[in-house]
């Protein structure tokens, strides 16, 4: 804060972003605020060659973007910052979305999987007359079948409910 930018602070700031350092990374190699150093050098040329050929974004801006959504800020915010061109955020976003649809657990075969699981254990424990503590009504009991909803099922020989 009231430091004022020099001539040589401008050409070390091209000299890194001519490397292909983001507006972030400069700031934090030489002690300026990203948007200080946007605002003195961003637009007045075409980003580095290697960045325009290249928008797949490095790991490194990956990580970091994916963390920022993570807490709840958007591509918009990472071009705000000048964390990463608009391309590349937009790009970013909508892999995060894709990926984060992608390793959300299937509900619909995690419920097939426990009704079976559910058919499969009271079966077992009805037919070898196990001894159950049911879980609904808390009493020692066997499951016996039971006509519930016009099905034979399973169920507590006391208070005649499915206990899992
Ligand atoms: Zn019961």
């Amino acid at each position: 804060m009231g430091r004022k930018v020099t001539r040589d602070d401008i050409t070390k700031w091209k000299e890194l972003r001519d490397k292909g350092y983001t507006y972030e990374k400069i700031g934090k190699e030489t002690e300026w605020g990203p948007e200080t150093v946007r605002k003195y050098i961003g637009g007045e040329e075409k980003p580095p060659e290697k960045e325009r050929k290249e928008p797949e974004a490095d790991l490194e801006l990956q990580a970091r973007a994916f963390s920022e959504f993570e807490e709840g800020k958007n591509p918009v915010d990472l071009v705000r910052e000048g964390i990463c061109p608009i391309d590349v955020a937009k790009e970013l976003g909508e892999k995060y979305v894709e990926l984060k649809n992608m390793s959300r657990p299937n509900l619909e075969i995690i419920e097939a999987r426990l009704g079976n699981a559910s058919h499969l254990v009271r079966c077992a424990l009805g037919h070898a007359k196990t001894e159950i503590n049911c879980p609904v009504c808390h009493k020692w009991t066997h499951l016996t079948l039971q006509k519930i909803n016009g099905r034979q099922r399973w169920a507590c020989g006391n208070c005649g409910k499915i206990p899992f």
